[in-house]
């Protein structure tokens, strides 16, 4: 390490021991816990993961107890924090702990990272801060120190920027407190390096801020060119028999994957034959809501209307019955739905 990046380090550890976070729930507990809050702290924050991270805890209290349960309790489990995809990641990163690993958490950068929906900075993450080992992390927060500090040009989609913010943050990261260090970093990006409005009188890093010192702190990290979002619209199927609703099992992949959803199709047009091809009846919606919600998904955004068809009688048979269920209504609460969706169906639990 050389003179300037030792002495960085030595900013950023004297900061955090009077000023960073040393509260956190997951703050020295074993691997599975600094995991799942890895995990759940990635587009999200800390004041908002803090109250599910113990409520999942609770529910799921080791390595094993995750991989043994269903993906249907994780996924009903995780409902809220959005990108489900981490949520399945996280239980099929458990099966294989337990069934490769013995059930305990693995300890070298080759076995975490080829654990599925661990990249190297999460895997980094959790080496340094359960196991103490010498490891750098690049999350956003860390990301957006390093590209305003060392004034890093390109967006993080570009190869060259990102090889070049992972060499400033093995440059920097010291061997000896590496997860005090790796924290400290969290801590100034999301305290004081924010996105708009960074607080640099407050930082500690402003004597070495290149874009403080060049007041172009607004440049960095430079932003990829925006194409305007596409938007979407689907149809969704209230089918309501007495004071049940049917449910539709979404594909694992894809948007809200695995999670209980109603049942959607492109438009008004197409209900009857969604109807006369899955549940042999027909029966024109009673009402249709247009636009009911506005859904923003990172490359788009889905408007959704909502067809309300009463029947008054079950449907004899269904076809793909495994992925459609009846539900009492005030049963809905216990199944994994995407948030819009349990929205749009709160209404008729009041
Ligand atoms: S001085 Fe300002 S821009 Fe530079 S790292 Fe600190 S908060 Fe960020």
């Amino acid at each position: 390490m050389d003179a300037d990046a030792a002495s960085f380090a030595k900013t950023v550890l004297g900061w955090y021991r009077r000023y960073g976070r040393h509260d956190l729930p997951w703050q020295r507990q074993d691997a599975y816990r600094v995991w799942l809050s890895e995990v759940m702290l990635q587009q999200t924050q800390v004041s908002t993961v803090v109250p599910y991270y113990r409520e999942f805890i609770k529910r799921f209290p080791d390595i094993r107890q995750l991989a043994d349960a269903s993906i249907d309790d994780v996924l009903q489990q995780w409902q809220g924090l959005g990108y489900y995809a981490r949520a399945r990641n996280l239980h099929k990163a458990a099966g294989v702990i337990r069934d490769q690993h013995d059930g305990s958490f693995p300890q070298t950068m080759e076995a975490v990272e080829a654990l599925p929906g661990i990249g190297r900075s999460t895997a980094g993450a959790i080496l340094s801060f359960a196991f103490g080992q010498h490891w750098p992390i690049l999350d956003g927060n860390v990301k957006r120190v390093l590209a305003r500090c060392f004034r890093v040009p390109g967006w993080y989609g570009q190869s060259d920027t990102m090889k070049q913010l992972w060499y400033l943050a093995e440059s920097v990261t010291p061997a000896e407190g590496t997860s005090d260090f790796n924290q400290a970093m969290m801590d100034i990006g999301s305290m004081i390096c924010l996105k708009s409005k960074p607080k640099c009188e407050a930082c500690p890093l402003k004597k070495m801020c290149s874009s403080y010192r060049h007041h172009s702190q607004a440049d960095y990290p430079q932003k990829k060119p925006t194409r305007a979002k596409p938007h979407k619209r689907t149809l969704m199927l209230l089918h309501r028999f007495e004071d049940q609703v049917l449910l539709w099992r979404r594909p694992p992949s894809g948007i809200w994957g695995g999670l209980w959803s109603l049942p959607e199709v492109d438009g008004e047009r197409d209900v009857d034959l969604w109807q006369q091809s899955f549940l042999s009846i027909k029966q024109a919606p009673q009402k249709i809501q247009q636009d009911v919600i506005r859904h923003q998904f990172t490359h788009y955004s889905l408007g959704i209307s909502l067809a309300i068809i009463e029947i008054d009688k079950l449907p004899e048979k269904i076809f793909d019955a495994d992925n459609y269920v009846w539900v009492e209504i005030e049963d809905l609460a216990s199944h994994g739905l995407p948030t819009p969706v349990r929205k749009l169906l709160s209404s008729l639990q009041d």
